[in-house]
């Protein structure tokens, strides 16, 4: 299918003036029926098609770049805030990219337009609190609309400035910035292609490639253009755009990455990746964008349209973002993440109970939530026996196990009235490469424990992540490594055991097929597309 004809079966599905009006928000989705263009169906497929052994050779999943032996976990991808309609709108962006700080700590940056309708950019390396500390650059960022963004590198160098969003470019049709959210598995194949056509690159990340689709894309008006280019794009993909007078927020067709929308009081638009950064600033949440779907705010009028992309995929939410990656007062993908974390654990509880235990103790923070669900089903007591430092910053690497052992105790402490001559369950949310939790059952026996049960409230973890998480490579995966009595034997408890796929799937129940669970199934739902080969022209 052309472009035209793309642009054509595409819904606008609604227009309106009034911000914050019941419409909007009764304003249910509807997709164009049209077949997929035939270039997109034959590089993605179904989750039964695609399978890890399928993975081609070129293609690395990305590095797990940490000596941080004391926070075994993939690491979160970005964060996302864009705010239309106020007059503060990159200071609300400045405070929810703090709410988000948790999903990138690498890089910040916010894009805001002023009243003269030029974009203006702000990015530094580091904390959001780092970047914006002098109040002077904030206040460099006036104007009714700004996105922003907090980076943690999943394509592209991970300390280079160059690579932290949102990025803003210039086009024939004015400027243009964007922001994005996880990982584009064709993105190797699409540089190529602007290469060979002379696109010239700046940064490593693969979000450039979508500035240079848009500006080389024949549609017309813009919002043709990012549904042109998003369209071309295969993987996870979280977005905001901001031009002079609009701002587009799109989620990839399978919806891997979360999108929410939510608005203020006097009628600003917000978007975030969760509603954490929704709370702080005071905005009500009112939906999720939609996978495949493009809503487009107009900060001159505040009316909110929404189109759909054209080619249609089966839903795959990461469930990660349930397991480790949210905050748990956010809502993801429609349900609060605290309660997704208790029926975890209580799951895990029915399945393999720890009937010689006196207490259950979570991993702080994370493993919190499944710990209280893990207690509440067995009826055991639940306490805090591990408080977790936040202040130690990353761990240099020690050149001996007694002294590798004494800067864990730097983040985690046991509290050892709770543990001392108790059989204790320590219940955590994930399992990747084991290091931390052999270092946690130390710290428990010599706290005094008597006997240490480790209880895992997902399945293991077996395959790394295409879609914008960093997991470690699967070799370095403990579970691929070895079967669940080599995994207890290296981390030394008494006992382990993970929640199963079966039940992690139960617990979603009719909902299970639309989540992504790769890393745990190797079910992969749309594989990398290699690079076609460039045939290079002669110069003359
Ligand atoms: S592979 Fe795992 S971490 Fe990656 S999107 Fe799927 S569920 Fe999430």
């Amino acid at each position: 299918m052309g472009t035209a004809a793309a642009a054509a079966t595409r819904l606008l599905l609604h227009h309106h003036a009034a911000a914050g009006s019941e419409r909007h928000r009764a304003q249910q989705l509807r997709y164009s029926a049209g077949p997929f263009p035939l270039s997109l169906r034959s590089r993605s497929s179904g989750r039964d098609a695609a399978a890890g052994a399928l993975l081609p050779d070129r293609v690395t999943p990305f590095s797990y770049g940490t000596d941080d032996d004391a926070d075994d976990h993939p690491r979160e991808e970005c964060g996302l805030v864009g705010v239309v309609g106020d007059p503060d709108a990159a200071s609300l962006c400045y405070l929810g990219l703090q709410k988000l700080q948790h999903r990138g700590e690498e890089g910040a940056g916010i894009v805001a337009v002023g009243g003269d309708g030029k974009l203006k950019s702000v990015t530094g390396l580091g904390l959001v609190a780092d970047v914006f500390g002098d109040p002077a650059r904030l206040a460099s960022l006036p104007g009714p609309a700004a996105i922003g963004h907090v980076r943690y590198s999943t394509a592209g160098a991970a300390a280079s400035l160059r690579n932290v969003q949102p990025f803003l470019a210039g086009y024939r049709f004015g400027q243009v910035a964007v922001a994005h959210n996880g990982n584009l598995v064709n993105y190797q194949a699409l540089r190529s292609k602007l290469e060979a056509r002379g696109s010239i690159f700046n940064t490593s990340s693969d979000t450039e490639v979508i500035l240079h689709l848009i500006a080389t894309s024949l549609s017309r008006p813009l919002l043709a253009r990012v549904c042109d280019a998003c369209e071309r794009l295969e993987g996870a993909y979280s977005l905001l755009f901001l031009t002079a007078d609009k701002m587009f927020a799109v989620r990839d067709p399978h919806g891997f990455r979360p999108l929410v929308m939510g608005r203020r009081r006097n009628g600003a638009v917000v978007f975030a990746s969760e509603t954490c950064a929704l709370d702080l600033i005071d905005a009500t949440y009112e939906r999720e964008v939609q996978p495949g779907e493009v809503v487009v705010v107009d900060r001159r009028d505040m009316s909110v349209a929404s189109a759909c992309l054209v080619p249609h995929r089966p839903r795959r939410a990461c469930v990660f973002e349930h397991i480790y990656f949210a905050l748990p007062n956010s809502v993801v993908f429609s349900h609060a993440v605290h309660e997704r974390r208790t029926a975890f654990g209580r799951a895990l509880a029915e399945e393999s109970p720890a009937p010689t235990a006196d207490v259950v103790i979570p991993v702080p923070d994370s493993g919190f939530y499944a710990a209280l669900g893990f207690a509440r089903a067995s009826g055991l007591e639940f306490q805090q026996g591990l408080i977790r430092w936040h202040y130690s910053g990353r761990s240099f690497i020690q050149p001996t196990q007694a002294i590798r052992d004494l800067a864990v105790k730097l983040k985690l402490a046991p509290v050892r009235g709770v543990i001392r001559g108790k059989s204790v369950v320590v219940v955590d949310d994930s399992l990747v490469r084991g290091t931390t939790s052999s270092k946690i059952v130390r710290l428990l026996r010599n706290a005094g424990a008597r006997e240490v049960h480790m209880r895992i409230a997902s399945p293991p973890v077996v395959g790394s992540c295409l879609y914008g998480i960093d997991t470690p490579s699967e070799g370095e995966l403990i579970s691929n490594r070895m079967d669940l009595e080599g995994v207890r034997r290296e981390i030394g408890c008494d006992s382990l055991a993970f929640l199963s796929l079966d039940k992690l799937h139960g617990i979603y129940g009719n909902e299970a097929g639309d989540y992504c669970d790769a890393c745990f199934s190797k079910n992969y739902p749309v594989l990398p597309t290699v690079p076609e080969p460039v045939v290079e022209l002669e110069e003359v």
